[in-house]
């Protein structure tokens, strides 16, 4: 057997992991990324001062080391090589590509400069070739983060970390130099249900706790028994909350303010025509006939005095050429991991989804393991007497992208790239530091060549 998997991020390794196990076949795995580096939003995503998570990538280099594993970088789907193409190459097909699209506030202003959705922010300071060069402004003194999950919190705290906690990080480099001289005081995370529907957990908001030069700031009002329906399966956060309310911030703190029950209903600007403040409207909260809690709008609004507003609201997957794409749920379109056709659900015969780009952006990294282990257990049981199709050659697939010019990135070229980023990383007692940008690594690698 065969298999393609696209996308070299938890899913994807837990896939290739679990195929490679298998022992009632030989399988070969080549992993498609449109990056020269591997693992997705382990190096992408996951915020840099959360270095023990990111050991993760300890697991997925002892699966590239499999003897029929094979890695190949700067490899984009729908660019440099069609699905078509694949299916001629390979018996099956995983496409493990995550979600690179955000989720909007649709509301007015929302385009203008200074409000920057999360994904742009994050994979700014975590040195994503794709935002490198985005326009983050750190002269404004207050910036609202609008959403309630980890993702919200992790951009909260990067931006109040100060210079000795950042720099023994992985960030990027540009970003340490950016955030060192930012003038951001204040931070004011802003959930649209009350604090016992906040889908952060308890780990992160204790983090926000024993931050060196930045306090948390709950308001007493916001934990009054009306907001809290939902009380029992939230203990540990709101214990937390209610500690920062009782807590009064250091004199000399930055603050991080953890506010709920307000929905953003427009960006506003300033004489500059960037952000000059955020239009909220508070919520009460309303059961629903299944028991679930909404946020209605109470039509009592105020204005919050931000210079910046980062979305974190949720992902998306991103269309690519030639995959069915579930339009609603923006996910591969999908039946329990085998692809459907969009319109009519029938299957398509080979072709897998795991991670994000299957569920949508919802669990940890550990979750996929078991996760893409189900649906190789359906490739498993869908797969049988597929070893008769005759492939080309296993190399026919890179000969073909070399022809067009694709400077192809093996798991050693990874290696060696990696070795770079450590031994520059060491310099500033930092664990790596991340060459940004895609021509720079390929040059490194063409000098080794
Ligand atoms: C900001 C942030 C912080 C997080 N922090 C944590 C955390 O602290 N702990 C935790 O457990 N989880 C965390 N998560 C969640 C975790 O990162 C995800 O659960 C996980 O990465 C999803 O895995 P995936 O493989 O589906 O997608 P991804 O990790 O996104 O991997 C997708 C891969 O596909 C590649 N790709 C996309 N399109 C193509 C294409 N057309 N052709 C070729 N390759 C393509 C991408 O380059 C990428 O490498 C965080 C997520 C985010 C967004």
């Amino acid at each position: 057997m065969r298999i393609a998997i696209i996308g070299s991020g938890p899913a994807g390794f837990y896939a290739a992991e679990a195929l490679l196990k298998r022992t009632d076949t030989a399988v070969e795995v080549d992993v498609f990324d449109r990056l020269p580096t591997p693992y997705g939003l382990v190096r992408g995503g996951v915020a840099p001062d959360h270095q023990k998570i990111k050991s993760v990538a300890r697991v997925f280099a002892a699966t590239a080391a499999r003897p029929s594993f094979r890695f190949l970088g700067n490899v984009q789907l729908g660019r440099d090589v069609t699905v078509e193409e694949l299916r001629r190459h390979y018996h099956q097909i995983v496409y493990a590509t995550g979600n690179e699209g955000d989720r909007r506030l649709g509301i007015p202003g929302e385009g203008m400069g200074r409000c920057t959705p999360a994904s742009v922010f994050v994979g700014w300071y975590n040195g994503h070739p794709d935002y490198r060069n985005a326009k983050i402004d750190l002269s404004v003194p207050r910036v609202a983060v609008v959403g309630n999950g980890n993702v919200a919190l992790d951009t909260a705290r990067i931006l109040l970390r100060t210079r000795a906690e950042l720099e023994k990080t992985d960030i990027a480099a540009h970003a340490l130099e950016a955030l060192v001289a930012s003038r951001v005081r204040e931070v004011f995370v802003l959930g649209r249900r009350g604090p016992a529907q906040a889908s952060f957990t308890a780990g992160e908001l204790e983090e926000l706790g024993e931050l060196e030069a930045a306090d948390p700031v709950v308001d007493p009002a916001d934990l009054a028994e009306g907001a809290l329906v939902g009380e029992e399966a939230r203990k540990g956060t709101l214990e937390l909350l209610r500690a920062y309310a009782a807590r009064p911030p250091r004199p000399d703190a930055r603050k991080l303010h953890l506010r709920f029950l307000r929905s953003p209903t427009e960006v506003v600007a300033d004489a500059s025509g960037q952000v000059g403040g955020l239009r909220l409207e508070r919520n009460r909260l309303e059961p629903r006939s299944d028991g679930t809690l909404v946020a209605r709008a109470t039509g009592e609004s105020e204005l919050l005095d931000v210079g910046m507003v980062l979305p974190a609201v949720g992902f998306a997957a991103r269309p690519i050429p030639g995959v069915p794409f579930d339009e609603k749920a923006r996910i591969v379109a999908n039946a329990d991991g085998r692809v459907v056709d969009s319109t009519t659900r029938s299957v398509i015969p080979n072709e897998y989804v795991v991670g994000w780009a299957r569920s949508g952006p919802q669990g940890l990294i550990g979750e996929h393991k078991k996760a893409s282990a189900q649906v190789v257990a359906h490739m498993v049981a869908d797969g049988a007497g597929l070893d008769e199709r005759p492939l080309p050659h296993r190399d026919a697939v890179a000969a073909l992208l070399r022809e067009r010019g694709v400077q192809l990135v093996s798991f050693d070229d990874w290696k060696k790239l990696d070795d770079v980023e450590v031994a520059r990383g060491a310099r500033r007692g930092a664990p790596r530091d991340k060459v940004v940008d895609v021509t720079a690594m390929l040059e490194i690698l063409g000098q080794d060549r």
